[in-house]
């Protein structure tokens, strides 16, 4: 045994003398000194079975053996730091490259919204944004939508309270610049809207542009030319444009706009429903109650007015087939615009 005991301290000297830092002297501990399975420790246990004479000299020996290689090992561990040890200053390499932050990103829809406004802002409009939170009156009265009238069913509104709501079109606008203002007018309004209403194409909230202009002698031939010129701004080619007959309670006539599909170009595809076409906005001439409403002439004044889905037109122009992407806050999605 007592060979033994010297061959292991031999050994366990040499070992310590190659850890090289306070990993490999954990693992030191663990083969030579650690309570379970360490061998200094397993030579110990046998003492017990040594003959009763030899015990008190082999103890004596073990002992010196063991506190002569926890002393190095002492030393070799202020060497190195335990690794935990927080007191220490830590070295700063002063070489090191800095962290960068990422850098962040506009949203989608808030580019595709600014871009829609500066493309009218060209065309001369003026930008006028609203309060989200409206009242019934500008919301629907103005807009020639009278309390019980069926448009409403429409809307799918959230109600605040009787008379108060969650404005679910940024039309509103138009009233309220008409009753201060005296035409020519040219104005657009961005901004968000609700409606109670979730699915593939359709998120509660949601971002609209409405615009319209009032001055004399505007015509439908007006309305064309100014979306036309908005569509192949937009999408950066030019568009076959065409009208379709619709019903808004506030435009008479009223219109939706079609562009030709801009994913096949007008063949026939399952984004356009092989029809060649896709629906952008609703539009149409301002009803002659709208502008009496705001005690304009409507035998001296007219007007259009016209309104899209922000969401649609970014879907169409980036090639997205699910609304609700915009919404779920995945930065691998996001970060693609
Ligand atoms: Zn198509």
């Amino acid at each position: 045994m007592e060979t033994q005991l010297r061959a292991l301290q031999q050994e366990a000297l040499d070992a310590l003398e190659q850890t090289t830092d306070s990993a490999s002297l954990e693992l030191f501990r663990v083969s030579y000194l650690g309570r379970k399975g360490g061998r200094l420790t397993a030579i110990l246990r046998q003492l017990g079975s040594a003959a009763p004479e030899d015990r008190p000299r082999l103890g004596q020996l073990a002992n010196e053996i063991k506190a002569d290689i926890e002393r190095l090992f002492d030393e070799r561990l202020q060497l190195f730091g335990s690794g935990t040890d927080s007191s220490r200053p830590q070295p700063v390499d002063l070489s090191l490259p800095g962290r960068y932050l990422p850098f962040g990103s506009l949203h989608p829809i808030t580019q595709v919204m600014g871009e829609i406004c500066a493309i009218f802002e060209g065309l001369g409009f003026a930008v006028a944004e609203g309060p989200d939170v409206e009242s019934d009156y500008y919301n629907f009265e103005a807009l020639n939508i009278p309390q019980h009238h069926p448009a409403r069913d429409m809307h799918d509104t959230f109600y605040v309270t009787d008379s108060i709501l969650l404005r679910t079109h940024t039309s509103p606008m138009q009233a309220r610049i008409m009753e201060k203002q005296d035409p020519p007018l040219r104005y657009i309004s961005p901004g968000k809207v609700y409606r109670c209403d979730s699915d593939i194409t359709h998120t509660p909230m949601f971002h609209q542009v409405e615009g319209f202009l009032v001055d004399r002698d505007v015509s439908f031939a007006d309305l064309k030319g100014v979306l036309t010129s908005f569509s192949q701004r937009m999408f950066q080619r030019d568009l076959a444009l065409r009208f379709r007959p619709s019903f808004f309670p506030f435009t008479e006539p009223s219109a939706e706009v079609d562009i030709a599909c801009v994913i096949c170009n007008g063949k026939g595809c399952r984004v356009c429903k092989q029809t060649g076409w896709l629906e952008i906005l609703g539009s149409g001439l301002i009803d002659p109650e709208v502008l009496t409403q705001v005690g304009y002439d409507p035998d001296i004044y007219s007007g259009f007015a016209f309104g899209m889905g922000v969401e649609r037109i970014a879907m169409l122009k980036y090639g997205i087939d699910d609304i609700r992407l915009y919404y779920e806050n995945d930065l691998r999605f996001l970060s693609q615009f």
